[in-house]
């Protein structure tokens, strides 16, 4: 199972009661962190997931929204004790505003690996997380990030059996080697069910809906996407600043063939977000407004 935490739902600045567009991934015991906006330690404190775990910080790109709140974090990881090393992901220029935001906190007792993306690669997540970053449309370098939980297939042991193997073998081929056995060659597909559907969710914000988003985050079962403004009105400033309407975000998830949206990162002149989310469940139903401190848990399909 893995839970994911939408710690605020706002863009460009944090409001009273809400927190700019975070989001926190709990696999097991471990924590991976999307985005890091003014004051993100603060909804995640009250959260009670502790800090110490945070493996790995995924940013979208070098806007204060998504980037400002980073010391804080780092004090918090620093306070809890952590030891373990972090990497931070991001587009090209984050190792320099990280240098520039390290000037402002101490020493960290840990070390911290900047890893910086074009879109096109795959990279490991803590506990074994699948991650991969896209391309996004946003005037700047910005990514978006899908992270994938992989499911092995089914070990069939009647198979096992019906094929004489001894049960010291069966390990090995659950783990996909090819062995031989009495002069036959096994294979795991002879001892295995077909493939199962693992977990995936995107996270895509700061961006205009492009086709490559949509491939990007193919299948997904939840996209987290930006919902900047939710007045169809709106889409010559959504142009002007590579954001998206409300609609636009259903469209991508449509397109994408997701079988949940959550919209976030609304504009600061969106009083009720409910506005957003009867928009976009016109054109894809399953959509709700992010709320602040949301938690969405998703399970593999029985
Ligand atoms: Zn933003
Ligand atoms: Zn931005």
């Amino acid at each position: 199972m893995i839970d994911i935490c939408l710690l605020g739902s706002g863009g460009m600045m944090p409001l009273p009661g809400r927190w700019l567009s975070s989001a926190l991934v709990r696999y097991g015991s471990t924590l991976t962190l999307f985005d890091a906006g003014e004051g993100t330690q603060i909804p995640w404190k009250s959260l009670g997931w502790g800090f110490k775990q945070l493996g790995t910080i995924c940013l979208t790109h070098m806007h204060a929204d998504h980037v400002a709140g980073l010391p804080g974090v780092l004090f918090m990881l620093a306070n809890a004790g952590k030891a373990e090393p972090l990497d931070i992901y991001g587009p090209p220029g984050t190792r320099y505003v990280y240098e520039g935001l390290h000037r402002i906190v101490h020493e960290m007792p840990f070390p911290i690996r900047i890893h910086e993306l074009k879109g096109g690669e795959q990279f490991p997540l803590p506990g074994g997380l699948k991650g991969s970053a896209a391309a996004a449309l946003h005037g700047i370098p910005c990514l978006a990030y899908r992270i994938d939980l992989e499911r092995g297939r089914l070990f069939l042991p009647e198979q096992a059996q019906a094929l004489g193997l001894p049960v010291q073998l069966w390990s090995r081929l659950q783990h996909g080697e090819t062995l031989t056995y009495n002069g036959r060659i096994i294979t795991p597909s002879q001892v295995l069910g077909p493939p199962r559907r693992g977990i995936s969710l995107a996270f895509i914000t700061d961006t205009r809906p492009t086709q490559a988003l949509s491939q990007f985050a193919r299948d997904v079962d939840l996209m987290i996407c930006e919902s900047m403004y939710d007045n169809p009105e709106d889409l010559g400033l959504a142009q002007a600043h590579y954001h998206m309407l409300a609609s636009e975000a259903a469209g991508l998830a449509k397109a994408a063939g997701a079988r949940e949206l959550i919209l976030t990162h609304f504009s600061p002149k969106i009083t009720d977000p409910a506005v957003a989310e009867r928009a976009a469940r016109r054109i894809f139903p399953n959509s709700r407004a992010a709320k602040d401190g949301m938690i969405v848990s998703l399970n593999y399909p029985e």
